[in-house]
Parts: C-alpha cells; sequence; structure tokens
C-alpha cells in the first residue's frame, strides 16, 4: 500500500510502497484512511523536538472506513464494517490499570486518554498518511451523515482540542450553553482558532476574535461571514493595531471609574505560541475570569501574579479531549454545521502540503485519498 514515512528528521517524507496491516485482533480496527490532516505537532514531530523514534508515518487527526474489526471490540461502540469513523491520534492501547484509566469521566472501561502508558498514532505508531491504519476502538468517533472524511479529519486534534478548551472556559457545551458569556480567542485565525469562533457563537457565546496577521484576519473575515445572522456576535481585533484597553472597551462597554475589573471577556483562550497574545489577552480579562492555554512555548510564559490574586483570574491549560468529548463535538459539528476551512492535497502531494504550511498557508491543510 501507499504511504508517506518520514525517515529522518529535518527531512521531506518518503512516498513508497510499505506493507499493509495484518488483519486486527483484539479491540483494534483496521480503517482504510479517506482524508489525513496535517496539524502543528507534525511540524515539531518532524522537526525532531519530540522524543519518539523513526521511521514513522505522520498524521494524527484522520478519517476513513472500518474494513475489519478484532474479535474483541465492544458492541457498546457502535462501530461496524463499512462505517466511517474519525479516527484521532489518542490514545492508543492505554494500560488499562493506571489512575487515568480508572478515574476517565465516563469514556470506556479501563481507556484513559490521558494515560501516559498508551501510544500515539502519528507519533510513536503510524498515523494517516498511509491507505491503511490499525487503530484502537475505544479511539475513535462514528462520521454523522451530513460530514465528509474531510470535514472530519481536522476535527479529531484542533476541533477536539478547542472544544475542551471551551468548557475549560466555562462554556456549557450544549446549544445555548454560552448564553451571556463573552471568550476571547487569541490566534483566532488559525488552525483551531477559526474553530473555536465558530462552536463558540454557535454554542451562544459573544467572541472577540484577536490575530495580528494579515491572512490569518482574513481568514477570520470569511469565518465570520459565514455565519450568516450570527455574525453579528464576533468583534475582530487586529492586535498589531488596536489596543486591549480600547477593546476591552469597544466590545465589553465602559466601566464605572471605580469599578475597572467589572467589564470585560469572561474568558481567554491562547493559542499562538507568542507572549504577546497572552499579555495582550490578559488584560480584556474582567474580575474572576479564566485564561485557558492550549499552547506551550518552550521558553514558557510570564504570567503577572498579581492577575492572580488581585482580579482572581484563574489559569488553566488543556490537551485534546475525551473520547465522550470527541462523539459530542463531532454531532455538534456535524448538527450546526461547524466546518475547518480546508486545502486538499493528494497523498504524493503531501510535501508540497508541508511546504505551503511552513509558508503560512491558512486554514487545515488535509491529504485527501480520494484525490
Ligand atoms: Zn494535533
Ligand atoms: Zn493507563
Amino acid at each position: 500500500m501507499r504511504a508517506q514515512v518520514l525517515e529522518a528528521f529535518n527531512t521531506p517524507y518518503v512516498f513508497k510502497d510499505v506493507k499493509k496491516p495484518d488483519a486486527p485482533t483484539g479491540q483494534d480496527l483496521l480503517v482504510q484512511v479517506q482524508a489525513a490532516s496535517y496539524c502543528h505537532t507534525d511540524a515539531v514531530f518532524a522537526s525532531g523536538a519530540m522524543w519518539q523514534d523513526l521511521p514513522r508515518v505522520g498524521s494524527h487527526e484522520f478519517a476513513g472506513v472500518i474494513v475489519a474489526m478484532g474479535d474483541d471490540v465492544s458492541k457498546e461502540l457502535g462501530l461496524s464494517v463499512g462505517a466511517p469513523v474519525g479516527v484521532p491520534g489518542r490514545a492508543f492501547h492505554p494500560c488499562g490499570s493506571c489512575y487515568e484509566c480508572r478515574v476517565n469521566d465516563g469514556d470506556p472501561h479501563g481507556y484513559g486518554v490521558y494515560c501516559t502508558k498508551a501510544g500515539n498514532l502519528g507519533l510513536s505508531r503510524d498515523g494517516g498518511f498511509q491507505e491503511f491504519c490499525i487503530v484502537d476502538s475505544r479511539q475513535v468517533a462514528p462520521i454523522p451523515q451530513n460530514m465528509t472524511a474531510v470535514d472530519t479529519a481536522p476535527l479529531m486534534c484542533a476541533g477536539l482540542t478547542i472544544w475542551n478548551a471551551l468548557q475549560a472556559a466555562r462554556v456549557t457545551l450544549k446549544e445555548g450553553g454560552g448564553d451571556g458569556l463573552t471568550v476571547a480567542i487569541s490566534g483566532a485565525g488559525g488552525g483551531l482558532g477559526h474553530l473555536g469562533v465558530q462552536f463558540a457563537v454557535k454554542l451562544g457565546c459573544r467572541v472577540v476574535a484577536i490575530d495580528a496577521s494579515d491572512g490569518a484576519l482574513e481568514l477570520l473575515r470569511q469565518v465570520v461571514d459565514s455565519l450568516g445572522p450570527l455574525s453579528h456576535k464576533v468583534s475582530i481585533v487586529d492586535a498589531r493595531t488596536q489596543t486591549p484597553e480600547d477593546v476591552r472597551i469597544e466590545t465589553c462597554g465602559k466601566p464605572e471609574n471605580d469599578l475597572p475589573g467589572e467589564k470585560g471577556v469572561d474568558a481567554l483562550l491562547v493559542l499562538p505560541e507568542a507572549q504577546q497574545a497572552l499579555t495582550f489577552g490578559m488584560k480584556l480579562i474582567k474580575d474572576h475570569g479564566i485564561c485557558v492555554t492550549v499552547s506551550f512555548p518552550k521558553e514558557g510564559f510570564l504570567i503577572q501574579p498579581r492577575d492572580l490574586v488581585f482580579r482572581h483570574i484563574e489559569m488553566k491549560g488543556v490537551l485534546v479531549g475525551r473520547n465522550h468529548q470527541l462523539r459530542e463535538m463531532l454531532n455538534f459539528a456535524a448538527k450546526k454545521d461547524v466546518r475547518a476551512k480546508t486545502r486538499t492535497y493528494k497523498l504524493e502531494d503531501l510535501n508540497q502540503l508541508v511546504t505551503d504550511y511552513h509558508n503560512g498557508v491558512n486554514g487545515k491543510l488535509v491529504v485527501d485519498m480520494t484525490k
């Protein structure tokens, strides 16, 4: 079968013929991949900055059709041969006995997404840039009827992560669950951000969508236009030209003189690996608000403890999400028409995709195996 293999760090993928996986055993599935999305982590991995070994077939967010199932796949998962599924990279074969696997918030018994002993498709095991892939049945989510594989793949990491970040920002993840809340998204024109804007608005939030490049702001404008009657719920902010003080007043109103902490956004999501994104965003948050970071720059973030102490701002971080969240997110996206802006490529053109990614092409870049 055809696959794109990373054989050495900081080199292009090698397009080659590899052995098709054997029939699945136990709780595993064999999935014929139809679409596989490129994530920032793929770029970090290919640069040699992570700890897993080579050679490796990348992509930890993909979608396809089940072509064979192991004998122990649980009926409760509702999976069958021929069914389309979305596949996130985490968590392949968790240990089943650690704290994360035992206390898993309602995911399948003994299945912990945050188990540190689990494998990760596309990183510690081969992922979606190939025709067929062995996956753990407890990882996947059935694709709702009105979604394609290309629609689904970018939601498996980017979509789930931003969905979980909104929950961490105290948005209740059901229709209208964000009513009355204003969420600022820093990096709103990026891969995660433009999905976050759509999810937040469709959950009922008002959104302050911040970015700092022409391309990202252009993508953001397209996303906001596509929201139709809901587009008035988004304020687009160019952080290069607007000050946080002005943005806070324009989007949340002018506070009384002696009560500056009462007007501001309820939550901030930080997506870029840039100190400016955090510093700018922190100035938008009202007292008792929350800051959720998804990014984790190597050099760290500088936090002002006085924001936490005197303004009672809470800091949190999130990493992807649980399997039940994956299913909820995907069903919500299908029902409310949340879609990534995608550009698609043939599998043999993966290195062109990578070049475009590093040149700052906007939206999610996806290998479409049917091309
Ligand atoms: Zn990812
Ligand atoms: Zn475990």
